[in-house]
């Protein structure tokens, strides 16, 4: 090949990887996987390797994920944040172990072995044993600040506990648990939204956004895993000390990290994980081996965008090739048309994949996916299998291109494909796809729970007439259900209970029962915690929606649209008939232990004055939230806790005057801290 076509292809390489670093750091959205990538940036590594002459600074095998998004203050990292260099098998780790051996002098060493959380990299700065700052990794050297939404994380401490040193930088992984990750993708999928594709890129979505809310509703955690910059004495001496001297601080540390003396007993961890990993509560993509001494660490020094004392040695991705027999399409509940792969089945890592996503019709296009095509699938733990890419070399010319269906494949409505949207939709409220769609999201278990009327029974009752809107399933009687086929007299006598235990479900799950686009769980929580009634929320303004935080401008017009569709409003009034409580009982506070996690505010109702110096009032309320409290505005005979920052207003005379609890923003900071130690079990 001549040295213009090799310049051509790093090029091409480039341009393709700087694309893709741009979906996955600045989006939080990327369309290949990790595995891909990672051979693609090997390629260019390679070809850099042999010409030096065509590496150039800009180059992504120099530099370290994106510039920091607009939107967010841009900081500066005093030490900068890194990447690791990969390892992909034993060979390859054996030859660090080696260049390492070797450039110390042929010392030996040990190394710190530890599990590779799959998540976002952040920076945190505590002065004075106060968090101050909270920073991404950007591109390594300017970061992004996004204090107020790591604030609302549980597990990173506000304030540290013990000796701490008067300045102190660490540097962790924020990430999703899987079962947060689940539970937000069935919430998505229950409002009409596309699932997000793995707990990394919506973890690392989460913090990277602009209302702290989000971050507090989305259950994430932290691994700290490193010291950054310290200014103190006395400080360890090596990386596993340090480890526990960070967590005698307060930090959260994985307590699978080991110590490990040759290349033989990393090889043992990472069997073991190999195998293990899927039992594990969130998602790992490797181990990253250190070298232990600081001292030595130090003497390794870096090469380009990597330290020399350290490695990411991956976890094979889990991928395997099988025939694209067809592309289905399914109906969601708001009538998204939403395309899935139908594959001959295939064991990848000892699961049968036998479906798999396709995400839109683009996504088809750009990888030219093609019906009959021999694909590579891949799964990455509990994710949803996705396509990677046709296998070209086995194309016979047969296959099919795919193209979206003109007409909704149920009811054959037009469908339309709004500019600002990737998805097809089936404009027809009443296409059946679409109510069997609803139907089963109105029984379901977070919503009216109606167990025994599984998805089966829902299709049934649609196609008998019985159940012609959701309401419908009130009225049902013993008799009815006996004459389908199929029924027996004690799954009908079970239905029948169950469907009536299901009028007292509470306010939220209600909300949520309705399907309002948008209105997801969490969301319906937050409805059911400042509104008593649907009756009350259905009267609810534009301005009024919106004030409470949370709730922006497309939630609150996809809820008033709901009430004004005069179909609802009497399917609502069908089910207050029927004897389904549409409100809270007297004195309730809503709380739905289903749903939520450890709530151990539930019940308290703040209100925030003043300036708080520790965190903004914005993040205070979302902690508060993420915790089971409620906020609101103005002092009422409700308000059971008043939080007076520095120069408080005239809220603090009002509370004073109501007998409220009046908190100070240091008793605030203890009340938000309640597992500020948690360490990993
Ligand atoms: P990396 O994954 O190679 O390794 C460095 C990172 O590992 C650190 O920044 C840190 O966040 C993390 N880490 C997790 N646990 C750690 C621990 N115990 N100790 C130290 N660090 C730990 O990071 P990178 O430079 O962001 O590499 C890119 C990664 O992102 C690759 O896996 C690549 O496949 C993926 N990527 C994918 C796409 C895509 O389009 N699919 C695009 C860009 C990058």
């Amino acid at each position: 090949m001549g040295t213009n076509d090799i310049r051509a292809q790093v090029e091409e390489l480039r341009r393709e990887l700087n694309y893709h670093n741009y979906l996955y750091y600045a989006l939080d959205a990327p369309t290949i996987s990790d595995a891909e990538y990672d051979r693609m940036l090997r390629h260019l590594r390679n070809l850099e390797g042999e010409h030096p002459e065509l590496v150039t600074p800009d180059s992504p095998t120099q530099r370290v994920g994106t510039a920091p998004s607009q939107g967010f203050e841009e900081v500066q990292h005093a030490l900068p944040m890194l990447s690791l260099a990969n390892a992909f098998d034993l060979d390859e780790l054996k030859a660090w172990h080696r260049r390492v051996k070797n450039l110390l002098g042929d010392v030996e060493f040990d190394m710190v072995c530890e599990l590779k959380i799959d998540g976002l990299a952040v920076s945190l700065i505590y002065e004075e044993g106060r968090l101050v700052r909270g920073a991404t990794r950007g591109d390594g050297h300017r970061g992004e600040d996004v204090t107020s939404n790591l604030r609302t994380i549980r597990s990173i401490p506000l304030s540290l506990i013990g000796e701490f040193p008067p300045s102190l930088e660490v540097r962790g992984e924020v990430y999703m648990p899987i079962e947060s990750f689940r539970r937000m993708n069935e919430d998505r999928i229950a409002r009409g939204e596309a699932p997000f594709a793995n707990p990394r890129n919506s973890g690392a979505g989460s913090v990277r956004q602009l209302d702290p809310q989000v971050t507090a509703s989305r259950n994430l955690s932290i691994f700290v895993y490193s010291l950054g910059r310290v200014e103190g004495s006395g400080m360890p001496d090596n990386h596993w000390d340090s480890l526990e001297y960070l967590n005698g601080l307060g930090f959260r540390i994985n307590s699978n990290n080991v110590v490990c003396k040759t290349p033989e007993d990393v090889e043992e961890q990472f069997s073991y994980w190999l195998e293990k990993r899927h039992e594990l509560p969130y998602q790992v993509d490797g181990l990253v081996v250190k070298v232990n001494s600081f001292r030595l660490q130090e003497s390794l020094g870096y090469v380009g965008r990597e330290p020399r004392w350290a490695i990411a040695y991956k976890f094979p991705a889990e991928q395997a090739v099988t025939r694209l027999l067809d592309i289905g399409i399914n109906v969601g509940r708001t009538g998204s048309l939403n395309p899935y792969a139908v594959l001959e089945p295939v064991n990848v890592s000892g699961a049968m994949v036998k479906m798999a996503t396709l995400h839109n019709e683009e996504d088809i296009q750009r990888k030219d996916i093609r019906v009959g095509d021999w694909v590579l699938v891949e799964r990455a733990g509990e994710v949803i299998p996705q396509v990677v890419s046709p296998v070209l070399e086995r194309r016979t010319g047969e296959e099919g291109v795919f193209r979206m269906p003109d007409a909704c494949p149920v009811c054959g409505t037009p469908v339309v494909k709004p500019e600002s949207e990737a998805m097809h939709r089936c404009p027809n409220a009443s296409c059946p796809a679409q109510f069997y769609e609803l139907l089963k999201h109105f029984i379901s278990k977070g919503a009216m729970d109606i167990d025994g009327l599984g998805e089966r029974w829902c299709g049934i009752l649609i196609e008998s007439g019985l159940v012609k809107d959701a309401a419908d399933v009130y009225y049902l009687e013993n008799e009815q259900l006996l004459g389908l086929e199929r029924m027996g007299d004690k799954l009908a006598t079970k239905i029948m209970n169950n469907i009536e235990a299901s009028k007292q479900r509470p306010l939220s799950r209600i909300i949520l029962a309705l399907g309002i686009l948008h209105v997801g769980s969490e969301m319906a929580e937050l409805l059911a915690e400042n509104y008593s009634s649907i009756n009350e929320l259905s009267e609810a303004e534009e301005h009024e929606l919106t004030a409470i935080p949370g709730i922006g401008p497309k939630i609150a017009s996809s809820i008033l649209a709901y009430f004004q569709v005069d179909h609802n409003r009497q399917v609502l009034e069908k089910l207050r008939r029927a004897g389904v409580a549409l409100e809270k009982p007297e004195g309730e506070i809503d709380s739905d232990e289903s749903v939520g996690h450890e709530r151990p505010l539930a019940g308290m109702s703040f209100v925030l004055t003043g300036t708080l110096s520790s965190m903004g009032r914005q993040a205070a309320e979302a902690r508060i939230k993420a915790l089971g409290g409620s906020t609101s505005s103005n002092v009422t005979k409700k308000t059971t806790h008043l939080v007076a920052g520095e120069q408080p207003g005239s809220k603090l005379a009002a509370a004073e005057k109501l007998g409220t609890r009046i908190l100070s923003e240091e008793e605030l900071l203890v009340l938000l801290e309640f597992d500020r130690v948690e360490v990993e079990a």
